[in-house]
């Protein structure tokens, strides 16, 4: 029987220094698991750095080495994308490079799938010690808001890091769309997944690739791909303001017929017409930002763009 293999995915931005630690660590690992066949498809989004070098160098010297280059940068989303469409193994995992997911953790991983029968096992984070003081506060209110919205439901702290079969592989594959929210299809696709509180260490070598802007605009990448009940609320607060303007008319034809029409109240009048003005724009760059969505999503651009791969080395 040929052995079962597993393909490590490493979406790479500017890691020239994690990577050769990455790759002795992983190296490590998979001599430790001897009846396994390992694949590691490292990912070169766009790098300004030697992060492509180090990749033609480690492809040269060990053949289980593939990568894919990318012709700019198209984000970890991407990145993901492409490692998954590519990878060719049994069980397929996404790692970060920086070590913040520790290597070693694949072995127990793929233990959890054969021994106790789960298609997938990934990592969370329960404590945020390490945050700033309005991080926590956005990220415990983030996870309230899209388990309220949303029917995908969302861990609290899930990492990208997970070991999945082929089967829960191909079915996110499957899932094409451009504007990718990884983590939500995860949910989406469902399938059995086991949960393992653990505390990511600090990346050893570079600089996060995600400020507090980046951070919040994936977060908004979120709602938008997984939960239409804005749209609703839209909806919902215009009947509300309907009603209330229809109560409001009896009112005033009431009030003219029984005491005249007293010229009065121009000031509360323009607080309303500047009210409702925001309450419209508002609703409307809500449906804005979805039909830009739809907008990307009907071009159907390329997720990404590969330049070269380690095909195109001369050996
Ligand atoms: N990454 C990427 N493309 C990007 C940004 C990040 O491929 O545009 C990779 C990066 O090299 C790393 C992983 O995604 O392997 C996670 O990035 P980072 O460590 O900066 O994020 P954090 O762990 O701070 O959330
Ligand atoms: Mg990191």
């Amino acid at each position: 029987m040929s052995k079962e293999k597993i393909s490590i995915i490493v979406p790479c931005y500017n890691e020239e220094e994690s990577l050769p630690i990455f790759y002795k660590e992983i190296n490590k690992v998979s001599k430790e698991m001897k009846n396994i066949e390992f694949e590691f498809l490292f990912i070169n989004d766009g790098s300004k750095d030697n992060t492509l070098n180090k990749l033609r160098e480690l492809a040269k010297k060990d053949n289980r080495v593939r990568y894919i280059s990318f012709s700019r940068n198209f984000g970890k989303e991407a990145g993901m994308y492409a490692g998954l469409s590519n990878a060719t193994g049994d069980y397929v995992a996404i790692m970060d490079a920086d070590m913040q997911d520790p290597p070693i953790m694949i072995k127990e991983m793929y233990k959890s799938i054969k021994e106790e029968g789960y298609d997938c096992v990934a990592l969370y984070t329960s404590s945020h010690d390490d945050y700033t003081f309005l991080r926590k506060i956005f990220t415990k209110c983030w996870y309230k808001l899209i388990g309220a919205i949303s029917s995908t439901p969302q861990v609290p702290g899930a990492r990208d890091f997970r070991l999945m079969k082929r089967k829960m592989v191909d079915s996110i594959i499957n899932m094409k769309e451009y504007n990718r929210y990884t983590k939500g299809i995860f949910s989406f696709v469902g399938f059995n997944t086991k949960w393992i509180d653990y505390k990511a260490p600090d990346r050893i070598a570079g600089k996060s690739k995600f400020n507090f802007i980046k951070l919040f605009k994936y977060a908004l990448e979120g709602i938008l791909a997984f939960s239409t009940m804005p749209l609703v609320i839209s909806a919902f607060v215009g009947l509300i303001f309907c009603l209330i303007s229809f109560i409001a008319i009896i009112v005033i034809i009431i009030k003219t017929l029984a005491f005249g029409d007293p010229v009065s109240g121009w000031p509360s009048l323009a607080c309303l017409i500047i009210f409702m003005g925001g309450v419209q724009l508002f609703f409307l760059g809500i449906i804005g930002m979805y039909l830009s969505k739809t907008y990307l999503e009907v071009k159907k651009r390329p997720i990404y763009i590969s330049k070269e791969t380690e095909k195109d080395l001369i050996q």
